[in-house]
Order: structure tokens, then sequence, then C-alpha cells
């Protein structure tokens, strides 16, 4: 792969190398296993990959199943869109492996073109031809069939996105949104049975974005394509993903369904990158750790380790203590409460067993808004509260 293919999948440009993107899945090599159904569609085998020095990914393995939708979520520089490229062709593959429904595509010194692979690709930046209209830019793909068909095709294609009545428009005439749209239905068209988005929503105003990618994830989920997406932004992971990659550094932290990551975190990143978590400190004694809120169990964990516990701020239930309610070490002063709509957030100050304070956030649902200053009773929900040792590398 040259240079000009690795710069024009950044973004759109005039030249050749650009149609190698939206190319049809009709290459012999590409024919489908009689048993693909049972394989996954997209496989990535020990992929290491390095931009000079630079290691972008260590040693990454995963798999995607048909019709799955996988999302690739980390902070910005983790590696995701190496890995979407890499699955694409849009990157030369330096180590492992890529196969697309059992058979190897790439391996180091040897791999199938972008155009080849039976893939569909969307970006950021729609990258929509300005100078054609809306049913020649997903037309554009399907360059290999009858003009009929592939008139049938792309017309197809724009009523799964609901776009067919803009098919003769041009798309400086179309919001972000609809534009948007019209790139998934480009990708789509050729049916290909991977779909790889990269930050798909991220050019669309917060709004807009929600209607859109409501809109996408039930025409990806009829499509039936596998398809792995990738987004900085935890929220969106859990509203697309049957399945979500959680990255950091050039490898995979944990891997599992959005439930399993909010509710299993593999360690104190994963727990803090999908919401906000109240953090405390305290010490392993007879299998416990102390804490302002009480004792906590702490299974698996060695006598005298440093841990750090994690609560999610749903995870404390409050109610407001009446004369003689509660034990002292259960109560909470409230610093401030505030409505945010389905929940409220109280601040609360509780103090250790050292007396030294703590700053907490319960998130209650409904309308509580205890006084300032005001006492509370606090419960704590075991299972909201994750403990990891001192010394865990996130
Ligand atoms: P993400 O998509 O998660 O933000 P990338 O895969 O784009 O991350 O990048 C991973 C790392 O590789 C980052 O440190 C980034 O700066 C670096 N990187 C990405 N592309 C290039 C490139 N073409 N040349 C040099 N370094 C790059
Ligand atoms: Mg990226």
């Amino acid at each position: 792969m040259d240079t000009t293919v690795t710069e024009g999948s950044r973004r759109i440009q005039q030249d050749s190398a650009v149609t190698t993107r939206f190319a049809p899945p009709l290459d012999a090599a590409m024919a489908t296993p009689v048993d693909a159904h049972a394989l996954p569609a997209l496989t990535l085998k020990n992929v290491t990959h390095h931009y000079r020095t630079k290691r972008a990914l260590n040693h990454v393995s995963l798999s995607i199943g048909q019709g799955e939708i996988v999302c690739l979520v980390g902070p910005s520089g983790c590696g995701k869109s190496t890995l979407l490229r890499l699955s694409a062709g849009l990157e030369t593959l330096q180590e492992g492996e890529v196969a697309i429904n059992g058979q190897v595509i790439a391996r180091p010194g040897s791999s199938l073109p972008p155009e080849r692979r039976g893939i569909g690709l969307v970006f950021q930046d729609y990258a929509l031809f300005p100078h054609l209209r809306v049913m020649d830019n997903v037309r554009f793909g399907l360059n290999r069939l009858p003009a009929a068909e592939q008139k049938e095709r792309a017309l197809a294609a724009l009523r799964q996105v609901g776009m067919e009545t803009y098919a003769n428009a041009y798309p400086d005439a179309l919001s972000g949104g609809q534009q948007q749209r019209v790139a998934l239905a480009r990708a789509m068209a050729p049916k290909p049975s991977v779909l790889l988005l990269d930050e798909p929503f991220s050019g669309l105003d917060t709004r807009l974005r929600e209607t859109v990618r409501d809109e996408t994830l039930h025409v990806l989920k009829r499509s039936g394509a596998a398809t792995m997406i990738v987004t900085h932004d935890p929220e969106e992971a859990m509203f697309l993903a049957d399945r979500i990659v959680l990255m950091r550094d050039g490898v995979l932290v944990q891997v599992g369904s959005p439930a399993t990551l909010y509710t299993k975190p593999a360690n104190s990143f994963a727990a803090s990158f999908f919401g906000e978590v109240n953090r405390l400190e305290g010490q392993v004694k007879g299998g416990r750790v102390s804490t302002p809120l009480g004792p906590i169990a702490a299974p698996g964990h060695a006598e005298g380790a440093r841990v750090e516990i994690l609560i999610r701020p749903e995870g404390l239930r409050l109610e407001m203590a009446g004369q003689g309610g509660g034990q002292v070490s259960d109560l909470a002063q409230v610093e401030a409460s505030r409505l945010l709509g389905r929940a409220s957030l109280v601040h609360l100050r509780v103090l250790d067993t050292k007396g030294q304070p703590h700053h907490l956030h319960a998130r209650v649902p409904g309308h509580f808004l205890p006084p300032d200053g005001s006492h509370v009773i606090v419960t704590l929900e075991h299972h909201q509260a994750f403990i990891f040792p001192m010394d865990d590398a996130a």
C-alpha cells in the first residue's frame, strides 16, 4: 500500500486511490466459504503495529461474529483507527494476520487490497463526492454490475437509510445527518460482509448525533453485516455495541458486553471509563477493607494489600436521617443537591474511622434533594463497589 492511499483514507480526494474504498465484494478471492456462518466475519490475530518507533498496537487479537456490532473504544491515540485501517487494508500489516470469513486476507508481505476484501467503510467526514449526485455517490462502489442493477441496488440502499427521495440531490444540499446516511448507504450498497466505521458520528452536533446513531443501529442490525465501529465516546459504545472492545495504549483492556464492562470492570481504568466513580483507598484486613461506608469484603486480595475502592454514584442509596435513625458511621452530611433530570446528584461529606473527611457523589433516582447541611443515611450496594490492587497498572 502506498502512502497515497493511506493519506486518501483520512479525507477523500479526487484521485483514483479513493476508488479502492467502495468497491463491491465480488472478487473470486472473497467467494463465501460454505460454512461462512460458523466462522467469524473478521478476525485479527496477534496484530502488532509500529509507526517508526511508536508502537500503536501490541499483540491484538479479536474476532467479530457474523452480524455482530463491535465498538472499539478508548482514549484518543490508543490505536483504534490503526486497528480499523489494518482490517480495511488501508495500512500495511506488519505483524499478525487478518481474516475475513475464515480466509486470511493479510499477513506480513502479502495482502489483499481494500477493494477485494468485501468491506464497506464509513468515516467521520462522510467523504461524499461533492460533484456527484447522491445516487451516483452510492452507485460508485457498484461499477462492476450492469447499469440497471447498479441503480436498483443503490436505490435499495438509499431506501434502507430513508434517503431515496434525495437520489438526485447533490451532497451540499443535504444536512450533516443526511450526508452521513448517504455515506452509510454507499458503504452498504455492495452488501459487504464487514462494515468498518471510524468515528462516524463525530461530525454531527449532539442532538443530531443521537438521532443518527439510533437510526444507524437499526439499519446495521437489519443489514446483517458484521460491524466494527470506532468511537472515543463510552456512551456511544454502550448504545451501539453488542460487544465492546476497550483499548488503552495499543492493547485490549477488556472485551465483553456493555453490561459486563459496566458491572464487572477488569480494572480501575475500565471502571472509570464507563462512568463517574467515587474513589477510596484502604488496606485488606481479615479479608475486608474498611471504608467510611463500612467494611467491604475483598475476596481474592492478599491480607495487608493496599487497594482502591471504586464506587459508582448510583451504588449509594440515601435516606433522610430521622431522630436516632441509622448508625453514626452511616451518616453523611449533604454538601449540595442538584436535580439533573431523571436523577439527582447529592454531594456528601463522610468521615473515615480516623476522622478524615471524604467527598462522595450519590446519584439517586427522581427528585430527592436533601437540604445542604442535612444528614442522610448512606447504604452501599456492594455490587456497585469494585476493589482493585493499588499497584494495578491501570
Ligand atoms: P486512535 O484512533 O485510538 O485515536 P490511532 O490508531 O489513530 O489512535 O493512533 C495510535 C497511535 O499511533 C497514536 O499515538 C498516533 O499518534 C500514532 N499514529 C497514528 N497514525 C500515525 C501515522 N500515520 N504516523 C505516525 N504515528 C501515527
Ligand atoms: Mg481514531
